[in-house]
């Protein structure tokens, strides 16, 4: 049966197309680790994401809606990463097989847009044609170790990033002319330097090769920065799904002081802003808060600032000041929260939270945490940002209880 059976999608020019032309086979499925979900359809897959959702937070929430599923599930990865190696005589550019250093050469994969794709391939025959080393990870010796291709989906802006491992790159100006003249959809290439041994894709320092360094998105009608090493959201149409369902969640009346905690470049905090009184956004990484000031006057948001710190030890800080927040957003990376952060949210007395996570398993165990606190968690709606993985997002909204009120 085709994955997407019965349903019609439009693609192309709104032509409306019928599944079986439109139902793309994956030649990698049992070679590559990134999708963990086989041939089957659509829906099946968002009902197994939906019973994953109840098994992890069905004890906690009162309503858990069906998984919000994508119009189009192909080719939606707004972020494509392949890493360099070497076949024999051949270099090859992909990603790792799962659990292992096996490089598993990947041409045209049906979650990753299709002209990022295409990037990477010319990329790596450049290599070959300007006979540069590819990096070996055993020796530690070789130049180019990965490119990174991120693009906007509304803007179309392309941004390459070249990851070597020393900042010298023999024939850079005629390979990045090179790349132009093949790719003149690109607005900016950059040479990220990785010196380090470690599987971490980015190092510390980028040089810009061309363009301004960076690329930007639109969501919700809001212009975002996006530098090489900041957070983004990789599926920018889902995005907006899953914030205009934090935004519902928030429930705000134009007064309230949000926190948006682990905010990356500031999307959540900036798309609330309209219906807050005040946004703080707490971020760790130092680039993404300067992409975010940035977005911040870039929109004429004015009620709106970002605080390059640890979530849990800013909240603790604002709380021995005597501070409130009436609503906290928080958006933590997979391994989810902590219990010190949970303290120190509550320890803000904040009305409600607003729990926007990437996976059910961390975030069942927080709302464990939250519930010892007096937070009782509500609706959560799913949203689906990664097809073909197993991986879903959820919307979860926590109150405090009312007999804690007076705490
Ligand atoms: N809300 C953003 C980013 C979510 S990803 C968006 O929707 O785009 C999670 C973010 O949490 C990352 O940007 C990461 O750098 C940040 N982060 C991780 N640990 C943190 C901590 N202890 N305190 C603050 N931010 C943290």
């Amino acid at each position: 049966m085709g994955r997407l059976s019965g349903i019609n999608y439009k693609i192309g020019g709104g032509k409306i197309v019928e599944q079986k032309e439109v139902a793309e086979k994956c030649p990698y499925v049992k070679k590559c680790g990134a999708c963990q979900i086989g041939e089957k359809s659509y829906e099946d897959e968002l009902a197994e994401k939906k019973q994953r959702v109840v098994d992890n937070i069905g004890k906690y929430c009162s309503v858990i809606n069906d998984v919000a599923g994508m119009y189009y599930p192909y080719h939606y990865r707004n972020k494509v990463h392949a890493v360099f190696g070497r076949r024999k005589d051949e270099i090859i550019a992909g990603t790792y097989a799962e659990g292992t250093h096996t490089i598993v050469p990947i041409k045209d994969c049906r979650i990753e847009d299709a002209q990022a794709s295409a990037i990477i391939q010319t990329v790596t025959e450049l290599i070959r044609s300007f006979k540069l080393w590819v990096y070996n990870e055993d020796t530690g010796r070789g130049l180019m170790r990965h490119v990174l291709v991120r693009k906007g989906a509304s803007t179309r802006q392309i941004m390459v990033v070249l990851v070597t491992a020393s900042s010298e790159f023999p024939h850079k100006n005629q390979f990045v002319n090179k790349l132009k003249e093949c790719h003149p959809e690109i607005t900016t290439i950059v040479q990220n330097i990785n010196e380090k041994t470690t599987t971490m894709v980015l190092g510390d320092r980028n040089k810009t090769l061309y363009g301004p360094g960076y690329i930007e998105d639109v969501l919700l009608g809001l212009r975002f920065r996006i530098s090489p090493g900041s957070f983004y959201q990789v599926n920018s149409a889902q995005t907006q799904v899953l914030y205009k369902k934090a935004i519902q969640a928030a429930g705000l009346t134009g007064t309230e002081t949000v926190i948006d905690a682990y905010c990356g470049i500031g999307t959540i905090g900036m798309c609330m802003h309209a219906k807050a009184g005040r946004v703080v956004g707490i971020e760790l990484n130092e680039q993404a808060v300067r992409d975010a000031k940035f977005n911040a006057k870039q929109n004429n948001l004015e009620h709106i600032h970002f605080i390059a710190a640890d979530a849990t030890e800013y909240m603790t800080q604002m709380s021995q000041r005597g501070e409130r927040a009436d609503v906290i957003v928080m958006d933590p990376p997979r391994s989810g929260s902590t219990e010190a952060f949970v303290k120190a949210a509550a320890s803000l007395r904040p009305r409600s939270v607003v729990y926007v996570s990437c996976n059910p398993e961390t975030l069942g165990r927080d709302l464990g945490w939250f519930a010892k606190e007096g937070y009782v968690a509500g609706e959560a709606w799913p949203v689906d940002m990664f097809g073909f993985t197993a991986n879903v997002e959820v919307v979860c909204s926590l109150h405090k209880k009312e007999s804690s009120k007076k705490k």
